[in-house]
Parts: structure tokens; sequence; C-alpha cells
């Protein structure tokens, strides 16, 4: 049996050109178009190069990004201060902090200086709190998780009493889809550098997420013939044979689990490209949130 391929990018496309189209929308009737603010803290090459994705993707729909870089050595008043006045900025609907920020600052203050009707990242305590209930809506769902569950719907699985194994316990991967797959009624099992026996409790899951950021970890006889398996995992290593030495793989052995699975996120090629997508149409929810509370930028 070779599973079926959940293709994130084409997904994704189709959300950025739906996600345009309200764009434009919004311009014409409004006219003011979305905005995102950034904010980098530090010289961190990966997080510098998820921005600038961030920003070139927000531009391609017509969302108008604003970028903040501050040195590694700012103080923690002064990354609140700017983002304080981003959160009383009419022109800024979404602000995003990149994470993680330099070890010297508190993530969990700084995170709780965004306005909760620009948390796009979904990461404020009030949104993950209300995730984390029964009957509440979060304002905004963090984007990674959004698009696990979004990829599972697309490619028709069935949530309602299924068994459901989360493999990582992350505040912003593992914690948030667990919860997701919860109010879609599956049954759920996290696991997590201490669980006991990984293959045994993968091999029961009719839908196993890995997010555990080791390479290759999940292998064909972790996997229930016919599970929906979606790959979070994104891994650099090394590979002399590729022109630059290395290659990116996910947490799963696609090449093994593929013959297994009903069907199977790619890495790269799944998660990543939603993520984005899932930030581009929570910044437009929040421009569409300040629309209907009256805020119009002058
Ligand atoms: P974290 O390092 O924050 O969390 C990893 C989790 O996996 C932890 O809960 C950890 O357990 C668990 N874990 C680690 N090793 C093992 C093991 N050997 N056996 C069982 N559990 C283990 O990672 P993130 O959640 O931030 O990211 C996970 C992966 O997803 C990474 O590859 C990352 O690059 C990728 N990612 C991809 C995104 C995308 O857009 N595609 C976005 C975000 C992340 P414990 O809690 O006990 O330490």
């Amino acid at each position: 049996m070779t599973a079926k391929i959940i293709d994130g990018e084409a997904v994704a496309s189709k959300i950025r050109e739906q996600v345009k189209a309200d764009v434009e929308e919004i311009v014409k009737t409004h006219g003011f178009p979305p905005g995102l603010a950034t904010v980098l803290v530090g010289d961190n090459p990966a997080s510098r190069q998820y921005v600038r994705m961030k920003q070139n993707r927000c531009k391609k729909v017509g969302i108008v990004s604003f970028g903040h870089t501050l040195s590694a050595e700012t103080g923690q008043d002064e990354v609140e201060k700017l983002v304080r006045e981003l959160g009383e900025d009419p022109k800024v609907h979404g602000i995003l902090v990149q994470l993680p920020l330099p070890d010297h600052l508190d993530e969990e203050a700084v995170l709780n200086t965004i306005p909760l009707h620009k948390d796009i990242d979904g990461f404020h305590p009030v949104n993950i709190g209300r995730l984390a209930m029964k009957g509440r809506k979060p304002l905004f769902i963090p984007c990674t998780p959004a698009g696990v569950i979004r990829l599972l719907e697309e490619a028709d699985a069935e949530f309602d009493g299924a068994e459901a194994v989360v493999l990582g316990r992350s505040n912003i991967v593992g914690m948030p889809v667990a919860m997701l797959l919860i109010h879609r009624n599956a049954t759920v099992t996290v696991c997590h550098s201490r669980t006991k026996d990984l293959p045994g409790v993968c091999r029961r899951a009719d839908i196993l997420v890995a997010a555990v950021g080791r390479p290759q970890m999940v292998k064909a006889d972790w996997v229930k013939p016919g599970a929906y398996v979606i790959d979070v995992g994104s891994n650099r290593v090394d590979d002399p044979e590729s022109e630059r030495g290395y290659r990116w793989v996910g947490d799963v052995d696609f090449d093994e689990v593929k013959e297994v699975a009903g069907a199977i996120t790619p890495s790269p090629g799944g998660v990543g490209p939603m993520t984005i997508a899932g930030l581009l149409q929570n910044t437009l929810r929040a421009a569409e949130l300040a629309i209907e509370r009256g805020e119009v930028p002058q």
C-alpha cells in the first residue's frame, strides 16, 4: 500500500489566493490594507530568514509589513515598550514576535504585552487558555497546529472517535495540536521524551502527528496500516552528496512510512508552507476584527 501524499504547498497556495482576494476587498471597501508588525531581537540567521519569508509572503497578498529589528543586547523594557507601541498603532493589525528570544529576555512577559486582538501567532496565554477549554474559542489559533488540522481535513481524515497520537508536547506545536484534536472529538495521547514504548503507542494511532525535532525517528513499524501521518518536523542533516552539504528531513522516515500509512505529508512541502499561510489568514482576521470595532487607520 502506498500512502496518499498530502501536498501542503498546494493547500497553502489555495489559502494564499483566498487571502489575497479578501485583502483586495478590504482595501477596496475600507481604503487600507491589513498590517503585520514583526519584531526580531538579535541576529539568529534562521530567525532572520523566517521573518524575511513571512514579510515576502505578506507582500505577495497585499498585507503591509512593518519590520522591527533590535540588537541582541536589547533589554526587557525596551522590547516591551516597542510591542506596546505597536499594540496602539492602528495601522498594525497583527504583531509577530519571532521566537526564540535571546536568553536574557522573559518571553512570557513579552508575549503578554501583545494585545489579545493582535495576537496573530495565538501564543497569548488567554488565547492558549481558551484553546484548552471546552466550549471556548480563541481569537486566533496558532498557525502550525491550525495547518496540521487543515491538512488532515484536506485528506478527509475522520476525527470523531479516532485514536490520535501526538509526538511532542511543546507550547507552539505539540500541546495546541493535541487540544485541537480533542476539540474534534479524537481520543488523544501526547508523547514526550519520558514516554515508554513509543513505537507501541504510535502503532495505536489512526492519526499520528510527529513534532519532536528528531530526524526520521518515526519508522514504518511504528505506524498502523492506513494511518494519517502528519510530519511537523523540520531538521537539517548533513548530506555530502548535495551541493549545499545538507538537506532538510522531517521527524518521519518518509520513504519507509509512505508504504504503510494511508496518507502522509512530506517534509519539506507539508506543514511548513501551511504555517505562513496561517499567519496571513490570522492577520487578515485581525484586520477584519479591527473593522468590526470601527478602528480605521487615518
Ligand atoms: P521542541 O524541542 O520545543 O519540543 C520537542 C518535543 O519532542 C518535546 O516535547 C520533547 O519531549 C519531545 N521529544 C524530543 N525528543 C524525543 C524523543 N526521542 N522521544 C520522544 N519525545 C521526544 O520542538 P518544537 O515543538 O518547537 O518543534 C518540533 C519539530 O517541529 C522541529 O523539527 C521543528 O523544527 C519543527 N517545527 C516546524 C514548524 C513548521 O512550520 N513546519 C513550526 C515549528 C516547529 P520533552 O517535552 O519531554 O522534552
